[in-house]
C-alpha cells in the first residue's frame, strides 16, 4: 500500500467511512421498471481510501 500519491508524490492522508450501495434508481430505457441484478439494499461497506491533498482526489481505495 503506497502512502505517497502516484501521481505528485505528496504525502496521503487516510479516510476511512462507511458507504451505503443504492440500486441506481434511474432506468436504462424511460416509463421501464428496472431491477438491480443482486439486492444490493441493505450492502454497506467499510472502505479505507488514501487522499491527496495535493491533487485534491482519492488516490486509493480498499475495503478493510
Ligand atoms: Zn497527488
Amino acid at each position: 500500500m503506497a502512502n505517497y500519491c502516484t501521481k505528485c508524490g505528496t504525502k496521503t492522508m487516510l479516510m476511512s467511512g462507511t458507504i451505503y450501495l443504492e440500486p441506481d434508481a434511474e432506468p436504462y430505457e424511460s416509463g421501464k421498471e428496472e431491477k438491480s441484478r443482486t439486492n444490493i439494499d441493505e450492502i454497506d461497506r467499510h472502505i479505507i481510501a488514501r487522499f491527496c491533498e495535493n491533487c485534491d482526489e482519492i488516490v486509493n481505495t480498499f475495503n478493510e
